[in-house]
């Protein structure tokens, strides 16, 4: 199915870091991820209920990292505005839990969790070393220690508030193309940081940079399981799945192997308006035969009908 459509996704229930809330019998405790990829599992406040049932991210705030990056230019300054970064986010989090409370909510609260998220990994990584985690192990080793950071920070605040802070992959594709427009406008055009018109969302290897699937999906993993609020990684494949459907196991299989949590697969799909076709659409539509801007005879329209009874076939030139 998700080799013709791009749902569903895929989400990874022996990831370690998914496994270990997991009681056989007790389907609140499987991990289940949001249309927006968040994930809501571990309990700070409530050991005894981590569970993903009646609990939600209560408020989230992202952190622009390619900014801190840029102004700070050296990684032990990075660190430095990182930390003084976070504990605002901190704060600020607190503060809207305040606005929110009511008391008769006040024991929902607890449970819910408030996430610090995170935009631009890989133009950070450019902006302190020339290289994104793509093309460099160093600058990998660097993005886990950033993310690393970040995410021992979220767990400190639990302990210190009694509360759920956790590490989101910031799914806000508004917000990767508002944060560099805006550090456009202050730092000017920077090669490989600000010279596109999004930042590269979370900790992804970034989309035009040419990666083997399996590679992509080993670089990203780890950072699955340090993003605790959620976190998605895609892969792009370029002909169409349903001819290599072999390739399309052995990715998944990929993802299982080196532990993605949540991942999802997307292609070319195109869709022949007039005969109702699913699929790749070269120069002309597998089913119907027609080109595109030409009809299909009555002929036609007659034969479709007998062979796929109830579909749809439209007689307008499309
Ligand atoms: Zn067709």
């Amino acid at each position: 199915m998700s080799a013709k459509r791009l749902f569903p996704n895929f989400s990874f229930q022996d990831a370690p870091y998914n496994l270990q809330y997991y009681k056989p019998g007790h389907p609140e405790t499987e991990i289940s991820y949001m249309g927006c990829r968040t994930r809501v599992i571990g309990n700070n406040y409530d050991p005894t209920r981590e569970i993903s049932f009646g609990r939600g991210n209560l408020s989230f705030t992202s952190i622009n990292l390619p900014r801190i990056a840029i102004k700070m230019k050296s990684v032990d300054l990075f660190f430095k505005e990182l930390d003084r970064m976070l504990q605002l986010v901190s704060d600020q989090l607190m503060d809207s839990e305040k606005l929110g409370w009511e008391d008769t909510v006040g024991e929902v609260i607890k449970h819910g969790t408030l996430s610090i998220g995170f935009i631009g990994l890989a133009e950070t990584l450019v902006a302190l070393t020339g290289k994104h985690h793509g093309e460099s192990e160093a600058s990998q080793e660097l993005g886990l220690k950033i993310i690393g950071h970040m995410r021992e920070f979220c767990d400190k605040e639990s302990k210190r508030l009694g509360l759920n802070f956790s590490l989101l992959a910031t799914p806000a594709e508004g917000l990767s193309g508002r944060f560099v427009r805006m550090d456009k406008k202050k730092f000017g055009i920077i090669p490989g940081v600000t010279d596109r018109d999004y930042y590269t969302n979370s900790f992804h290897v970034p989309v035009y940079y040419k990666i083997s699937a399996f590679k992509k999906l080993s670089l990203e993993a780890p950072y699955h399981a340090l993003t605790n609020a959620g976190h998605i990684s895609y892969i792009e494949l370029d002909g169409d799945p349903t001819q290599n459907l072999d390739a399309f196991e052995k990715i998944v299989q990929h993802m299982a192997k080196v532990g993605i949590g949540y991942g999802s697969i997307n292609h070319p799909v195109d869709r022949d308006p007039v005969c109702g076709f699913v699929g790749v659409i070269g120069d002309c539509c597998p089913r119907c035969g027609r080109s595109e801007g030409h009809a299909i005879s009555e002929a036609k329209i007659e034969e479709l009908r007998k062979l796929y009874p109830g579909m749809p076939v439209f007689r307008g030139v499309r």
